[in-house]
């Protein structure tokens, strides 16, 4: 592996200040040392899903540059949700402070008990193909080998709500 990688990862917050939240989240992803922003996705205000009886989500995506290996990165995840105030979860797909999950780790494929990369459910969540394809809409996901912007086209219509943030 070459020591520079591209990263995508999926932000989200429906507590508290959601927008303030993935704002700090973000950065705090740079203040660890080692990781850059290159792209940040328009901001998204996102219908929940999977456990419906909660606020809407702000999502949004970023693309970074990390010189981290995939397990640094996930650790310096858990660490800037804790200190965002992230506490166990009580409800599986439940209201969280901050949620950053890693999409792509350039194009790695890995399945691992505490990562799998690409985000196992991606492909499924209209809330993070729609900020991923304002990045980059060509980026070709490395098992199902299709675009971000056919995989967001083959979603149904009458699926998830996302509007944009203004
Ligand atoms: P989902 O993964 O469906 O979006 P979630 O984000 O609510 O659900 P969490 O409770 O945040 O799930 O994470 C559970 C565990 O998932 C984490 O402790 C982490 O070890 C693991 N995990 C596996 N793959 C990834 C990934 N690609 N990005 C972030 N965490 C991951
Ligand atoms: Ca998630
Ligand atoms: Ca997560």
């Amino acid at each position: 592996m070459s020591d520079r990688h591209i990263v995508y990862i999926s932000v989200g917050s429906n507590l508290g200040d959601r927008l303030q939240n993935c704002r700090q989240g973000i950065i705090a992803l740079t203040r660890c040392g080692g990781s850059r922003i290159l792209a940040q996705s328009r901001i998204y205000m996102t219908e929940p899903v999977d456990y419906e009886d909660q606020d809407w989500f702000i999502n949004m995506a970023v693309k970074l540059e990390t010189t981290k290996d995939p397990f640094e990165l996930l650790d310096t995840i858990k660490s800037v949700q804790r200190a965002a105030g992230r506490k166990r979860d009580k409800i599986r797909f439940g209201p969280r402070v901050l949620d950053l999950d890693i999409i792509f780790f350039d194009d790695l494929v890995l399945d691992s008990d505490r990562l799998v990369v690409p985000h196992p459910r991606m492909h499924q969540r209209r809330f993070v193909l729609k900020p991923i394809c304002d990045i980059d809409p060509t980026i070709i996901h490395p098992i199902f080998k299709k675009d971000m912007q056919s995989l967001l086209d083959g979603l149904g219509k009458d699926e998830q709500r996302v509007i944009e943030y203004q």
